[in-house]
């Protein structure tokens, strides 16, 4: 049988916008010294803008062409974002074949009888791809995503994305630190990328460029240290984190993948509701042991 206190304040949770589908990782809420934060989607909005465009030897419709056809398959907000300006110069949507998600690095597809692929700044160094470096420092410092687009393995060109970050995340990390709790952002992203909104929210720990099969094992690390942590994330590729942390808060505006996965979600995608959950905890559990 549920005890009283935990039906009650899973009701009062529900109230203010807290789904409890694990009681005794809500209850243990209360213990957290740590929060880890996806950035994309979690920290920010995860509603991506297309802010500059660099066309080498096309034109700047022919490179989004070949962006908006083969984004035209993900879900991921870098996707929509392209996706949305696709449409609204009224782009022809080409045909896609071979489509592959290359995880955490982009996608690629084939495109009339072309390899397209549209690409990380991690994957262009991995392969050792040439591109102008220094306008993309420039974009980057600026905290801009930027993908590359290649045909055939060659630089078709590149596009530069930003998104907004969440005044409420700022708050939220605030409020955690005032009661002794650390926060981390883990992201995917870029590390300039990530360093931006860092700075902006003025959070405590950044870890960046991590591919989405090495986000658990950063929470693993971070438990073996005697940490009691929380993630909170929106995607499919922190669901496996949002598993092995003490407590999984999923983003209600987030993937089926990431809600399923996690203790609590969040149905307002407040971040600040992270601090509820804790000071709900405590509140419930206060004269518990
Ligand atoms: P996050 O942890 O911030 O949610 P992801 O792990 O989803 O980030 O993505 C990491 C990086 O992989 C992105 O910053 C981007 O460079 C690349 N990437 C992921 N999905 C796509 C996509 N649909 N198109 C292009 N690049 C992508
Ligand atoms: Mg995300």
């Amino acid at each position: 049988a549920t005890p009283l206190v935990t039906a009650v304040s899973t009701s009062i949770g529900a109230k203010r916008g807290l789904l409890i589908r694990n009681r005794s990782a809500f209850e243990n809420a209360r213990k957290l010294n740590a929060v880890v934060f996806d950035k994309t989607g979690t920290l920010t909005e995860g509603k991506f803008g297309i802010t500059d465009i660099k066309a080498i030897d096309s034109s700047e419709d022919e490179l989004l062409t070949m962006a908006y056809s083969v984004e035209s398959n993900s879900e991921h907000p870098i996707a929509k974002g392209i996706v949305n300006e696709g449409k609204n110069r009224s782009l022809e949507l080409k045909e896609v074949s071979h489509y592959q998600n290359l995880t955490g690095k982009g996608l690629q597809a084939e495109v009339e009888g072309k390899e397209i692929m549209v690409v990380s700044p991690g994957y262009m160094k991995s392969e050792k791809i040439e591109f102008d470096e220094n306008h993309y420092e420039e974009l980057a410092q600026q905290g801009k995503t930027v993908v590359f687009v290649l045909e055939n393995h060659r630089l078709m060109g590149y596009i530069a994305l930003s998104d907004i970050v969440r005044t409420t995340a700022k708050e939220a990390v605030e409020t955690l630190r005032t009661m002794g709790i650390e926060s981390i952002m883990l992201t995917g992203d870029n590390e300039r990328v990530a360093a931006y909104v860092g700075e902006a929210l003025k959070i405590d720990t950044v870890i960046s460029e991590v591919l989405p099969q090495e986000k658990s094992e950063k929470i693993d690390e971070l438990i073996s240290k005697g940490k009691k942590v929380a993630m909170t994330g929106d995607g499919v590729n922190d669901a496996p984190s949002l598993a092995k942390a003490d407590l999984g808060i999923a983003i209600g505006a987030g993937t089926d993948v990431a809600i399923e996965t996690a203790d609590i979600i969040l149905v307002k995608s407040n971040p600040l509701d992270v601090v509820s959950i804790i000071k709900l905890s405590k509140a419930t559990y206060k004269k518990m042991i």
